[in-house]
């Protein structure tokens, strides 16, 4: 079965096939149906669901114009806060906690005519690969139950993989929409860092974290990307560049009447880690893009061996920093006790799982006093040469091509009492969010057992039209 595209839903409101509140209709009984299996939500919001979707066909009733994402059934990580409904981010300390304002990106989405169906489930504040941090439940990958679907925005990739929703929004710190998205054979995006804004998202590490879209096509990548990109005066960190018209950016050739697109293949990520199927369905894959007319560049990303450690120091104190916040006064859970110190310590240590304990006090270390240098210091260091690395590179290439992950999606368990090894299975994806420079993942293949395996792309920094292009190339000639 072809998947189903925003075009589809939009086209089929417009000319009166369905409405937005039949839509949403059919997809909640699809959840209700397949989710108990699978896991990627955690909360629905039917009222507020229904409600735009009513607002949509009051619109198309009166044969106005609809606006580009006019009742498309959408569901959001629940790292990002919504309006009088339910914002865990994963974690128990957050179990009843009802945010009193909405994120950007997802008032945006709304302003389009999205019909925002619920939230998805996730590593606990993000921090994992694999969705078993959920202080929940796991989420089952679709493809094959018995495996993860990637982490932290598993519940985002499993819900368009699904069909439980036509699009979705995650969060990228280290590789959380692309290693979802390769894992479960969907598109994933995470954009430059200041593309799109971050206010309402539950920040994690703030000089790496980034929302982007998960969708079936390219397309549909573009046109969620086209409606949550650009400027907001609540996030300081969002840029003041213009947002080109992704969409209409991706028709253009990319074997132009000139020079031939550049397509940068560095050694560094097809090193000895790399599952033998992963990198014969990758290499098939970039041979691919040869055909369709790019010329294919050998470049060097030198210091990518140091990527993993750098960021595990970076990630982590930042997030001991921005998770001193949650504290039983503020938001979300208190534990009862019988002052206030003991207060804290009580709600910290009922409410945080394992996975955010262990970081917080990693990011505690690395920032302390006597370690500072060695540590913390060293690593914003070394980020600068990998940030180097990738601007030498764009000299040459006008994208870089990889494997998204080493491996196709592993086994529920598998790694869960092995935390390095999940740390270490991020090496191809944490560098673009060092360099804050785009990647996406696309599905370009499977291996033996029927499992996904994604191509990465990387491009300039604001340079997304350049990957949207390419990635949508590809995907017509396969
Ligand atoms: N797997 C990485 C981590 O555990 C990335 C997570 C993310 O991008 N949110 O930190």
């Amino acid at each position: 079965m072809a998947a189903t595209t925003i075009d589809d839903i939009r086209a089929a409101i417009a000319e009166r096939k369905t409405t937005a509140t039949a839509l949403a209709a059919d997809y909640y009984a699809r959840i209700k149906k397949e989710d108990p299996e699978i896991g990627a939500f955690l909360t629905l919001c039917e009222d507020r669901a229904l409600a735009q979707a009513a607002r949509v066909d009051a619109l198309a009733a009166d044969g106005n114009p609809l606006p580009a994402l006019a009742g498309v059934p959408i569901a959001i990580k629940d790292v990002m806060v919504t309006n009088g409904v339910r914002t865990t981010a994963g974690s128990k300390i957050l179990d009843n906690f009802i945010p009193p304002y909405d994120c950007t990106a997802v008032a945006r989405l709304e302003a389009a005519g999205a019909v925002i169906l619920g939230k998805l489930n996730c590593d606990e504040f993000a921090m994992g690969s694999s969705t078993e941090n959920s202080a929940y439940h796991v989420v089952h990958n679709p493809r094959d139950k018995s495996r993860v679907p990637g982490g932290s925005s598993g519940g985002s990739a499993a819900a368009v993989a699904a069909d439980m929703a036509v699009a979705t929004l995650g969060s990228d710190t280290g590789g959380s929409i692309r290693q979802p998205a390769s894992f479960c054979g969907v598109v994933g995006l995470k954009p430059t860092y200041g593309r799109v804004s971050r206010y309402g998202l539950i920040a994690f590490a703030s000089s790496l974290d980034h929302i982007g879209p998960f969708a079936n096509t390219v397309k549909d990548a573009a046109l969620m990307l086209r409606t949550i990109a650009g400027r907001d005066p609540m996030d300081s960190t969002s840029a003041e560049v213009p947002v080109p018209d992704y969409v209409a950016e991706l028709e253009k050739p990319i074997r132009g009447s000139g020079e031939k697109l550049k397509v940068g293949v560095a050694k560094e990520y097809f090193g000895p880690g790399l599952d033998p199927e992963v990198r014969s369905v990758v290499e098939a894959a970039i041979q691919r893009l040869a055909e369709l007319g790019c010329e294919v560049v050998p470049v060097s990303l030198p210091h990518t061996e140091y990527a993993v450690p750098t960021y595990y120091i970076v990630a982590t104190a930042e997030a001991s920093s921005n998770l001193a916040r949650f504290d039983g006064v503020r938001y979300g859970f208190r534990a009862k006790a019988n002052t206030l110190s003991e207060m804290y310590r009580q709600t910290r240590d009922c409410g945080f799982g394992m996975e955010v304990k262990r970081r917080i006090m990693l990011g505690t270390y690395a920032l302390s006093a006597g370690y500072y240098d060695a540590y913390y210091l060293k690593a914003q260091k070394v980020r600068t040469l990998l940030t180097r690395d990738f601007d030498e590179a764009f000299k040459k290439v006008d994208v870089i091509a990889a494997p998204t992950c080493p491996t196709p999606a592993f086994r529920l368990g598998e790694k869960i009492d092995d935390p390095l090894a999940m740390y270490l299975a991020d090496i191809y994806t944490v560098t673009a969010n060092l360099a804050g420079i785009p990647g996406i993942s696309i599905p370009c293949g499977e291996n033996h057992e029927k499992l996904p395996i994604g191509l990465q792309l990387f491009a300039r920094h604001f340079d997304e039209a350049t990957l949207l292009r390419v990635a949508h190339a590809y995907e017509r000639a396969r």
